[in-house]
């Protein structure tokens, strides 16, 4: 061997084990196997293999929430008898070293192969459910990652009863139990269907789209197909382009779950079986269907900062959550109002019900939508809450109908809110993320005007919506009924339920006359006026009474008996609607068009 070649072949030999363990690196992929043999009693094995592990110590985690629903959860709490071996079959020894994650030893360049069961029973939450008809798997709460193998390629095989399809956003693999996600981000954002299922195909625009449905109920298969697929061609009257090409709506038809998920091209919609049929409750299916279709781009494609990329251990904090979910239910309007798929008075019913949970929302002199989005997860609901609280969807739809009112105002109809979440769509793709600054610079884009002073008192602050001038600009107004008067019936704050226990207040809004007599959450009404309470609810003994008469309420609290006086206010009697005006202004109605798409409604 000549002195070069002894120096060189070593140093060949070098980069030959470098070049490979990265193509090794590069290449290797986690498998993942899910095996569900005995579905009935809710549990899966799962085994993660990895090949040439690349550290001589592996943390394995699951992750403590799971995307599209912004709180800690305590998924771990399922998993029972997890193993680790090496690729000959030898033990390598492990520790659990916190509540969601097991550190594995001796893993450098080895097969590294860790098993556990996973006890899957929780339908409501859209995390992970087994039984002996079906299988939902959000992977976030099944598979665990390690920080070096989130990166990589994961292949799922399933083992399922034989009678079972299975569904999911993922690329399919080679045979119809494996599915291909390019990485873990993909796989948790993809989650599997598999069971006992209807399937539908359809294709608008040049993307495919397949409808699976778990479950018996009361829907007509035909119509919602012929419904998403005027729903999914509407998007583009807000973004240009598809940030897909499949993707995939499944709904469980079930009893005691509803709610939805957005996926990366997916959607999980849970509602009851017979809850399809009535128009009052397939247009809340339809307009949860819209609300999801919009996530795949706000949320799945554009993101604050803050969420990009997902922190799996622990809260993604943003004070611009409301512009995730609030304007998604903003813009799910649009799409059916485009798509004719809500009417017009149905819009304007659920305006109305939006504007009159605001008027009786004292929490949005306590919190403003910035805070109420940082903070989302610590919500916890209740009558502390209620009183305290505004929330991102409902608070977050309010002020992007401010937004988008204003823009279009000060762009003289050219523009809408729509162009915002376009240009966000088109320059801040993940993985760019935004931030309050950007989209003031978004703002400042489309409109050619400042807006950080608006941004301070609508996000930042307590400002307070006019919505009689709101209204007037697209021609509508707020009617009780009689314009004349709006006649006026007595009101004293409180909710009440019944149980075994009697009649007890669920809840007492701030300031309201129950309030200012004391009364609160938990007191067990008996006596109205020294008469029994028997009725089902309060509100049906205040029938008997008017605004400011005087009313001692008899109570139970802490099963002592307490009596309080109430001195009664007033609400209006008739329901609050939305209604055109009379005679609508040319340019009020050019105004609506521009917002809503359709046209003014002359009746
Ligand atoms: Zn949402």
């Amino acid at each position: 061997m000549t002195k070069i070649a002894r120096f060189i072949l070593p140093l060949l030999s070098i980069m030959a084990t470098l070049l490979l363990s990265s193509l090794a690196n590069a290449q290797t992929s986690v498998s993942v196997a899910i095996n569900i043999e005995q579905p009935q009693h809710h549990y899966t094995k799962v085994t993660l293999t990895y090949d040439n592990y690349a550290k001589q110590q592996a943390v394995f985690h699951l992750p403590t929430w799971r995307t599209g629903r912004y709180e800690i959860i305590n998924l771990a709490n399922g998993i029972r008898e997890f193993s680790a071996i090496d690729g000959e079959g030898n033990q390598l020894p492990w520790q659990k070293i916190a509540k969601d994650s097991w550190q594995v030893n001796d893993t450098l360049h080895k097969q590294v192969k860790i098993s556990y069961q996973v006890y899957a029973n929780q339908l409501g939450q859209r995390t992970r459910h087994i039984d002996d008809s079906h299988a939902f798997i959000d992977a976030s709460t099944v598979v665990m990652y390690s920080d070096i193998t989130r990166s990589h390629q994961h292949i799922v095989n399933l083992s399922v009863p034989a009678t079972w399809r299975s569904v999911s956003g993922l690329d399919a693999g080679e045979n119809n139990q494996q599915f291909i996600a390019q990485n873990y981000d993909v796989l948790v954002d993809s989650p599997i269907e598999t069971g006992v299922n209807e399937h539908y195909q359809f294709t608008v625009d040049g993307r495919d789209y397949e409808l699976v449905i778990w479950g018996q109920g009361n829907y007509d298969s035909s119509k919602i197909v012929a419904d998403l697929k005027v729903l999914v061609q509407q998007s583009q009257s807000i973004w240009q382009g598809y940030p897909f090409e499949r993707y995939v709506f499944m709904v469980h038809a079930t009893s005691g779950a509803r709610g939805a998920t957005e996926h990366l091209n997916s959607t999980i919609i849970q509602t009851s079986r017979f809850n399809f049929s009535a128009r009052k409750d397939y247009l809340r299916f339809i307009s949860t269907a819209a609300h999801e279709f919009v996530h795949t781009w706000n949320v799945k494609q554009y993101r604050p900062k803050g969420l990009v990329p997902y922190n799996y251990q622990q809260e993604n904090y943003s004070t611009l959550l409301w512009l995730s979910e609030g304007s998604t239910s903003y813009l799910q309007n649009q799409l059916l109002l485009r798509g004719e798929l809500m009417s017009s008075k149905e819009f304007f019913e659920s305006l109305a019900k939006r504007i009159t949970g605001y008027l009786h929302k004292p929490g949005r002199q306590s919190q403003t939508i910035a805070e109420s989005s940082f903070d989302k997860w610590l919500e916890e609901g209740g009558d502390y809450d209620k009183n305290h609280s505004v929330n991102i969807y409902s608070e977050g739809f309010l002020v992007s109908w401010l937004l988008d009112f204003s823009i279009i105002e000060k762009t003289k109809l050219e523009k809408s809110y729509r162009d915002v979440h376009n240009i966000l769509y088109q320059d801040y793709k993940i993985p760019k993320s935004f931030d309050e600054n950007d989209l003031l610079t978004v703002l400042k884009q489309v409109t050619s005007e400042d807006y950080s002073t608006w941004w301070q008192a609508n996000i930042h602050g307590y400002a307070e919506t006019d919505f009689d001038s709101l209204l007037a600009k697209a021609g509508l107004k707020m009617s009780y009924g009689d314009d004349k008067q709006v006649q006026q019936q007595a009101w004293a704050g409180i909710k009440t339920k019944k149980d075994n226990n009697g009649l007890y207040i669920v809840s007492v809004e701030k300031n309201s006359p129950a309030w200012q007599a004391g009364l609160t959450i938990k007191d067990v009404i008996v006596a109205v006026d020294g008469l029994r309470m028997k009725d089902k609810d309060l509100s049906v003994r205040l029938k008997n009474f008017k605004p400011k008469d005087r009313l001692s309420v008899t109570f139970f609290r802490r099963d002592e008996l307490v009596t309080r006086m109430i001195i009664l206010g007033e609400k209006p009697k008739n329901k609050l609607k939305i209604v055109p005006v009379k005679n609508a202004s040319k340019t009020q109605q050019v105004f609506f068009k521009q917002w809503t798409g359709i046209a003014f409604p002359s009746k």
